[in-house]
C-alpha cells in the first residue's frame, strides 16, 4: 500500500538523464535501463512531489483516474525498487539532466589548454610548454547554455590550471556540475582553495613508484616528487584524489608498490590503465604492453581484491555504454562529448578527428534534434572504420 506522505528519490548513484525523447537510468554508468513512455510520466511526476501529488499530476497528464494513476505508481516503484528509495523529506527536485527531446551529454570533457610543463611519453596531445588556450568567455557562454542539463564536467588539458582564467573557469562551475580537474599535478596546488570550494576531484598520473623513472616518462626532473607533495597537500586541503597509472610490461611489482605508497598517503582511488598508441605514444611500443603476463595480472588483482580502503580498478574493467543507435561502439559522442583548446565539440577527447566533430561550442543549436539528425548523416561514413574496437585509433 503506497503511502501518499513519502517522497521517492533516486538511490545513490543512479542517475537519470533524457537523450532525446527517451528518459534513461544510469545505473552506476555501467548499465542503463530505457524507461517507457509512462514510466517517464510517473518519474516526472514524483520529481520533488509525494506520492499523492505524484498520483495527481499523473492523472491529470494521462487522463486517467486517480485509482489508475495510483497503481501505476505502485507497480512502478515495485518493479525498479532497486534504483528509488522513499524518504520523508526531499531538498528539493531531484535532479533529471538533458531535456526532453534534446540532446545533450551526461558528461563534458573540455581541454582548456594544450600546454602543460610536463611531456609524458604517451601524452595522446602531445603537449608542450607552447599552445592554445581555449577562449574564456565562448566556453563560459557554452557552459551557461549546458547547466541542470550536463551533469559532470572534466577540465583537462595539458595542464588544465596553464589556463589563464582558470580560477574563473572553475568557479562558474562552482555548485553546478560534478567536476574533475585532471591535472599532471605540477603547479596545481595554487589553486586548491577553488578546487576545494568547487568541490571538484583531483586527478593525477605517476608512472612509477621509482622517482627517477616516473621523472623520464614523464619528461620533467622533479615531477614525482613535486606530485606527491602536491597529492598530500591536496588530501590536507579536504580535496579527493584519484591517481592513475599505467600497466607496462615487467612493472607490475613497480605498480604494487605505487598502491602501497598510495595507501599510506590517504590516496583512496587508484585506476590501472593501458596506454592508448596515440599521440607521442604511436612510437611507443605498445604491443608489448599487451603481452603482459596473466600470471601478472593476477597478482595485481589479487592485491586489488585484497585492499580495504582504496577503490583500485583497472580501466578496461569499466563497462563502456553505448545508448540504442549511438554513433560509436561506447558513449562517445553521446553521453560523453570532448570539447578542445580551438572551442571545437568532438565525440572523444583521445582523438580529434577532423571531419567527426559535433560543432563548436559556439554554435547555438548544437543540442537541437534537427543538428542531432544533420550529425548523423555527416558522419556515417565513418561508422564503418573500426580498428582495435575504436574508430578514432588508426584514423
Ligand atoms: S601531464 Fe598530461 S597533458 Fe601533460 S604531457 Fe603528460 S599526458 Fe600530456
Amino acid at each position: 500500500m503506497l503511502n501518499e506522505k513519502l517522497y521517492i528519490l533516486p538511490q545513490k548513484g543512479v542517475e537519470i538523464h533524457w537523450w532525446g525523447k527517451d528518459l534513461y537510468l544510469f545505473i552506476n554508468r555501467q548499465t542503463y535501463i530505457k524507461t517507457s513512455r509512462m514510466e517517464s510520466k510517473i518519474i516526472s511526476a514524483m520529481r520533488d512531489n509525494i506520492i499523492g501529488r505524484a498520483a495527481e499530476i499523473l492523472k491529470r497528464e494521462t487522463h486517467t483516474s486517480i485509482a489508475i494513476a495510483r497503481e501505476l505508481i505502485e507497480l512502478f516503484l515495485k518493479e525498479y525498487q532497486e534504483y528509488f528509495i522513499e524518504a520523508e523529506y526531499s531538498r528539493g527536485e531531484f535532479n533529471i539532466s538533458g531535456e526532453k527531446g534534446s540532446y545533450y551529454p551526461l558528461e563534458l570533457h573540455v581541454s582548456l589548454t594544450n600546454k602543460c610543463p610536463q611531456s609524458c611519453f604517451h601524452c595522446y596531445k602531445e603537449a608542450t610548454k607552447c599552445g592554445t588556450d581555449i577562449d574564456t568567455k565562448a566556453l563560459i557562454e557554452f557552459l551557461e547554455k549546458t547547466k541542470g542539463k550536463v551533469r559532470e564536467i572534466h577540465l583537462s588539458g595539458g595542464e588544465p590550471s596553464v589556463h589563464g582564467n582558470f580560477r574563473e573557469i572553475i568557479r562558474a562551475l562552482e555548485g553546478e556540475y560534478k567536476i574533475n580537474v585532471l591535472s599532471s599535478g605540477i603547479g596545481i596546488d595554487i589553486y586548491y582553495k577553488d578546487i576545494h570550494e568547487s568541490n571538484a576531484v583531483l586527478a593525477v598520473t605517476i608512472f612509477s613508484n621509482m622517482p627517477k623513472l616516473h621523472d623520464k616518462l614523464a619528461g620533467k626532473e622533479g615531477s614525482y616528487s613535486e606530485i606527491i607533495q602536491n597529492i598530500k597537500s591536496a588530501k590536507e586541503n579536504g580535496i579527493s584524489v584519484v591517481v592513475t597509472t599505467f600497466i607496462r610490461n615487467n612493472n607490475v611489482s613497480d605498480i604494487l608498490e605505487l598502491i602501497d605508497s598510495l595507501e599510506c598517503i590517504g590516496v583512496k582511488a587508484i585506476n590501472i590503465a593501458r596506454i592508448a598508441p596515440l599521440g607521442r605514444a604511436k612510437d611507443y611500443d605498445v604491443q608489448s604492453d599487451f603481452s603482459i603476463r596473466q600470471e601478472d595480472i593476477d597478482i595485481l588483482k589479487e592485491k586489488i581484491k585484497n585492499l580495504n580502503n582504496v577503490n583500485t580498478i583497472f580501466e578496461d574493467e569499466e563497462e563502456n555504454i553505448s545508448l540504442p543507435n549511438s554513433i560509436f561502439s561506447c558513449s562517445a559522442g553521446t553521453l560523453v562529448w570532448s570539447i578542445n583548446e580551438l572551442g571545437e565539440v568532438h565525440p572523444c577527447g583521445v582523438s580529434s578527428v577532423n571531419g567527426m566533430e559535433i560543432g563548436t561550442i559556439r554554435d547555438a543549436d548544437l543540442f537541437s534534434s534537427k543538428y542531432r539528425k544533420m550529425y548523423i548523416r555527416k558522419i556515417k561514413d565513418f561508422r564503418g572504420k573500426n580498428a582495435g574496437g575504436c574508430p578514432f585509433v588508426g584514423l
